[in-house]
């Protein structure tokens, strides 16, 4: 048991990516690309109070906490809150951990709540991953909520379809879409709780956004709205028209 640990350790370490992507006015995104099924972690900072927040740690081993937490320390950040966009086990599994070294509150929506004390809800049984219980929730988000560290505020979207309890988190000029919408594509409809109606509904709400919000989305490469409606294929009925480009 422990070798193969440290065999998936290890190879975690050689696809643990560690991109800056940008600071803009007062907020700071990093974005870490962690577990086996390569989930974003984003890790957002206010420069001035040097508040931050963990959007999805989905880490499977400790080295990929620790390589996020010594970010943190070099920036000198103080973690405040922990939120997953939903709660599947790749965007979860590294709540414990994150949650004992930095003593930050977990906040998921209501509705996927639940998934976090039960590995079949949250699909870590079904991929066959560790299923180390989880700690709860200790908040319930809703739409319209508003999460705020430092002089940054998030708003709370929801965006259903691939988990029934499936979250963005609207920023001054970016989203963090989860597994709702990717660059080119959008999450899984198959799965327990998923629904496709659901997900076309909510992109369509994402579809709304201005053009040139950044898109951090939870699997992929980042992008905007407008390069989303110009060439994903499940976003061309939002499409703005050709001369808006
Ligand atoms: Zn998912
Ligand atoms: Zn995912």
């Amino acid at each position: 048991m422990y070798s193969r640990y440290y065999c998936v350790g290890s190879l975690c370490s050689l696809h643990l990516k560690n991109h800056r992507l940008q600071d803009e006015c007062s907020m700071i995104t990093k974005m870490f690309t962690v577990g086996t099924l390569f989930t974003n972690c984003y890790v957002v900072g206010c420069t001035e109070t040097k508040e931050a927040l963990i959007i999805d740690p989905g880490f499977e081993t400790d080295l990929e906490a620790e390589t996020v937490l010594k970010e943190i320390d070099q920036r000198k950040l103080q973690v405040r809150q922990i939120i997953n966009t939903h709660g599947h086990h790749d965007h979860t599994a590294g709540n414990g951990i994150m949650k004992t070294l930095t003593g930050a509150p977990i906040l998921i929506h209501e509705y996927d709540a639940p998934m976090l004390t039960d590995s079949t809800k949250n699909l870590s049984v079904l991929f066959g991953l560790r299923t180390a219980s989880l700690p709860p929730a200790n908040r319930m988000l809703h739409d319209g909520d508003v999460v705020q560290v430092g002089d940054i505020a998030l708003r709370v979207l929801h965006t259903p379809g691939h988990s029934r309890g499936g979250i963005s988190l609207l920023g001054a000029e970016a989203v963090f879409t989860g597994d709702t919408l990717f660059a080119g594509s959008i999450g899984r409809t198959d799965l327990p709780g998923s629904s496709y109606e659901e997900i076309m509904l909510s992109l369509k709400k994402l579809a709304t956004l201005p053009d040139h919000m950044r898109v951090y989305p939870g699997h992929g490469p980042t992008s905007t709205i407008r390069e989303e409606k110009r060439q994903n294929p499940f976003l061309q009925n939002f499409s703005t028209s050709p001369d808006t480009f």
